[in-house]
């Protein structure tokens, strides 16, 4: 039975994650709501539905994003491959400024990764070089 708020312990026994629950107040009344418009009987049940409930509406936040790399500098700044789009970025370096050829913004992830990137620092120290993104 679940009466409270705490997933107060947790333990691993093998392949197998327990964890007990106590609800009180508005959380049980929740809960019980819940329970009734699921039409379950057992709490287990109703839990493991409001988990895969919330997977369903959230998973791509628990999914690792490929990462940016980069590709090679060029004389317009550089090209970085984003393999979530598939496709080489061009990112533009100039004097006072910095531009993604892709989202055509100075403050996207690419023109992000562009700023983090060592070869990028010495190139812009060396030219004096200073775009804000
Ligand atoms: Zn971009």
């Amino acid at each position: 039975m679940c009466h409270g708020v705490c997933p107060r312990t947790m333990e691993h026994q093998g392949r197998e994650h327990k964890v007990y629950l106590r609800l009180h107040g508005e959380l049980k009344d929740r809960f019980l709501m819940i329970k009734d418009y699921l039409g379950l009987e057992n709490d287990t049940e109703v839990c493991r539905s409001i988990i895969n409930d919330y997977w369903m509406k959230n998973q791509d936040n628990f999914q690792a994003k490929p990462k940016l790399k980069h590709f090679h500098m060029n004389p317009d700044g550089l090209l970085v491959l984003d393999p979530e789009i598939d496709r080489l970025v061009q990112v533009y370096l100039k004097p006072d400024s910095i531009k993604c050829g892709y989202c055509n913004l100075s403050n996207c992830k690419h023109t992000e990764f562009a700023l983090s990137l060592p070869e990028v620092k010495k190139l812009l120290e060396k030219k004096g070089w200073k775009p804000s993104s």
